[in-house]
């Protein structure tokens, strides 16, 4: 078979921005891993009669979707960390390899990876031995910055001042495609600050952002406590993780002049709420508070809300986006903002709305095939019918477990 013939998938619809695509159409054209054309059927096919064509009654045909927080490095289970912190590398190439593929299971073609340890991930990203493996695009962070016995300290990341913040970025910089910061505590550093406690000033924040923006990249900050979202604010990071504007167990805070300045000056929220989030509303939820209220509140506000699903950390998987943007119907959101949030939402909010997200001639074909249409009903996206990552196209069985 001729490998540069041009592919032509058929289906139903085409979905873009969680819409019916602009233009029509119930076809897209994928030639040496880009989408070429989209359209209708019989055009493209009349315009390429050599391309081979795919077809599927009953489908969608929308931008893969994109999990904006994972850790490729993780485990998954109460010592999450070990294998990678343990400096094997086979093992914990293996373990990548595995989790990399998971994601692409649920129809994640592009993952963004905020935190591992020795560059692991930006060398499975990049390396030959691995390009033959089945995963999605992988932006790393590398190793997240943060102080002395501070959050995920043992990651390896110290950068207690300004001078010691600039030199790990200056020898990142070359290899990540982000930089990530905690600039508050969290839960798997209990002996550290707590999660409600800022650990930066927004001074150093500041540091990282414009040493970061030196090198063309954005700054991902971890903050679940207001005081440190509020740094993060001032300090005009691109995006902050979990971004739960608490400042004590069971306290949520609305810091409105701090919300309208997040809106204003595009920070996103990275919300990480995990695919159990059912068993966890069961027992936060009060008659005065609602399970998620706070990202009802920041999208009313205008914030853009990213999703992602910490896999990696304790009581995650890979290969489950699906159930976190299931908190999202639950609050009422439309379900096509819920499909934008993950498709072309999330490209802008990450900057690679060039790259991929949609459906258009130019962009990568990061696509997914799916039974029904997830406008109506968004269980389609759990397991797709095809996957199809910049070009290559995977079946659910091609994305079952690795067989050694
Ligand atoms: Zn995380």
């Amino acid at each position: 078979m001729n490998a540069a013939r041009a592919e032509i998938f058929v289906a139903d619809r085409l979905i873009s921005r969680g819409r019916e695509h602009p233009e029509g159409g119930d076809a897209v054209r994928v030639s040496q891993g880009q989408i070429d054309a989209t359209g209708r059927a019989d055009e493209l096919i009349a315009s390429d009669p050599e391309a081979t064509v795919s077809r599927f009654a009953g489908h969608s045909i929308m931008p893969g979707l994109i999990n904006s927080h994972v850790h490729l490095g993780g485990d998954c289970s109460k010592s999450s960390f070990d294998v990678l912190c343990s400096g094997a590398p086979d093992d914990v190439r293996a373990l990548i390899r595995a989790n990399a593929r998971s994601c692409l299971r649920a129809g994640c073609t592009t993952v963004r990876d905020l935190g591992d340890a020795w560059g692991y991930v930006a060398r499975f990203r990049d390396s030959d031995a691995d390009a033959d493996s089945v995963r999605p695009t992988v932006l790393s962070a590398g190793t997240p910055l943060t102080i002395t016995g501070g959050h995920c300290w043992y990651l390896g990341g110290i950068a207690d001042s300004a001078a010691e913040i600039r030199s790990a970025i200056d020898r990142s910089a070359g290899d990540v495609d982000l930089i990530k910061i905690m600039a508050g505590g969290g839960y798997m550093t209990p002996e550290g600050p707590t999660p409600f406690d800022a650990q930066y000033s927004t001074e150093l924040i500041g540091v990282a952002v414009e040493h970061a923006s030196r090198y063309g990249l954005q700054v991902a900050a971890h903050a679940h406590g207001t005081e440190p979202i509020v740094r993060c604010i001032e300090a005009g990071v691109s995006t902050i993780e979990h971004c739960g504007w608490r400042s004590g167990p069971g306290q949520r805070d609305q810091n409105e002049a701090a919300v309208r300045k997040m809106a204003q000056q595009k920070t996103a929220a990275g919300d990480t709420t995990p695919a159990v989030w059912r068993g966890i509303a069961k027992y936060v939820t009060t008659p005065e508070y609602k399970f998620g209220s706070q990202l009802t509140w920041m999208a009313e506000n205008d914030v853009r809300i990213l999703i992602g699903t910490d896999s990696g950390v304790p009581g995650t998987e890979f290969d489950q986006l699906k159930l976190s943007m299931e908190l999202y119907e639950e609050l009422g959101f439309a379900r096509g903002d819920i499909i934008d949030m993950v498709t072309m939402g999330a490209a802008e909010a990450l900057g690679i709305g060039h790259k991929t997200g949609d459906l258009r001639a130019g962009m990568a074909a990061d696509l997914l095939i799916v039974a029904g249409n997830p406008l109506n009903d968004l269980d389609c996206l759990h397991r797709p019918e095809r996957v199809i990552a910049q070009g290559v196209v995977y079946s659910q069985q091609d994305l079952g477990d690795e067989q050694s």
